[in-house]
């Protein structure tokens, strides 16, 4: 809430003089540092995967990952604008997961995004979160509110429309005085319009990133996140912890941190970044030492990986996804009928 660049006591003088600091050559001397959690406009952030990029290169960091929700789309717009301007685009997508009957995020690191059975889960994923964007239009319409889909698809023409954009819809028709009202009477977890969000099996989430040769991990963990908890998703492949981000404290950062030591997971961290107006969740206010960024990569290069692109028709790279892509199925399937049911 309060500026920091505004302290109480800041001399005036000081206030002044201060200015917009110009942005710092490309390739600067900082040490390698990388943002491993950022939304674009292809999922629910405001900024395009291109200007994620040009921002990234011109704070000095050496890598960016670009996590969009459920979905690898920016990975291609990204990517030659980041070969561009020198930078390293890593592979990432945040996944809407499900652990012990709470929604976790799973982030996968060095994903390949051609992979089928991770494009065929997230085409699904995203196709029950239209269903369910449309029963959250439903029920706000039994409640006397209209939104246009049509319109708002159009505002947002890449998005995958959440609760986030129904709130902005609310709040500039005037139907509602501000998202905070938004979410109170109607879209919050409890609210009369809530619909859930379709989510995955943790286990079939960090799945399906290994067979798209990725690491997977827990980003932001639960406040409340139990060791017994990370020890049952180390369990199931996870192979990376977020231990410093928007809401972890110093404290609750070391705790992470010998967590992750303890389970041989790689300590990651980025700002999750989505739009301008949320202050220490800029892009590059949190990031990974490049010592990390290596250890993660050696941890990709350790999973298990089909032919790579260059070697193999694609015809051959389907045929040796298939065993995934069949064992992803029967999970999705399950998905599907209990959504269609619910
Ligand atoms: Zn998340
Ligand atoms: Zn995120």
């Amino acid at each position: 809430m309060k500026n920091r660049n505004q302290r109480p006591g800041t001399p005036r003088t000081r206030t002044r003089t201060l200015k917009r600091p110009t942005a710092p050559p490309l390739r600067s001397t900082r040490p390698p540092a990388a943002d491993l959690h950022i939304h674009t406009t292809h999922s629910d952030g405001v900024c395009s995967p291109c200007e994620v990029v040009i921002a990234a290169a011109n704070i000095g960091l050496s890598a960016l990952a670009i996590t969009d929700h459920d979905t690898l789309s920016a990975q291609t717009v990204a990517r030659p604008e980041a070969t561009r301007l020198g930078l390293e685009l890593v592979g990432g997508i945040e996944l809407t997961a499900e652990f012990e009957g709470r929604e976790v995020h799973i982030l996968g690191h060095f994903v390949r995004d051609d992979e089928p059975a991770l494009v065929a889960a997230t085409a699904t994923l995203r196709r029950d979160r239209v269903q369910r964007l449309k029963g959250m239009v439903d029920r706000l319409a039994d409640l006397g509110l209209s939104v246009d889909l049509t319109v708002l698809g159009r505002a947002f023409p890449r998005a995958t429309l959440g609760r986030r954009h129904l709130a902005e819809w609310l709040v500039r028709t005037g139907q509602v005085a501000g998202h905070r009202e938004a979410f109170t009477r109607y879209l919050g977890d409890d609210g009369p319009a809530h619909v859930p969000k379709p989510r995955l099996a943790a286990g079939l989430a960090i799945a399906l990133i290994q067979g798209a040769g990725g690491v997977a991990g827990l980003a932001h963990p639960p406040y409340d996140l139990r060791e017994l908890t990370l020890r049952g998703l180390v369990d199931a492949g996870l192979g990376s912890l977020e231990v410093a981000g928007h809401g972890i404290d110093a404290r609750r950062g070391q705790r992470l941190r010998d967590w992750a030591d303890r389970h041989q997971l790689v300590p990651i961290a980025g700002s999750d970044f989505h739009a301008g107006d949320r202050p220490g969740r800029w892009i590059g206010s949190i990031t990974t030492p490049g010592a990390d960024l290596e250890r993660l990569r050696e941890r990709a290069a350790s999973v298990p990986l089909p032919p790579a692109g260059g070697s193999g028709s694609p015809s051959d790279r389907e045929a040796s996804a298939e065993g995934r892509c069949l064992a992803a199925s029967d999970e999705i399937d399950r998905i599907e009928r209990t959504l269609a049911e619910g």
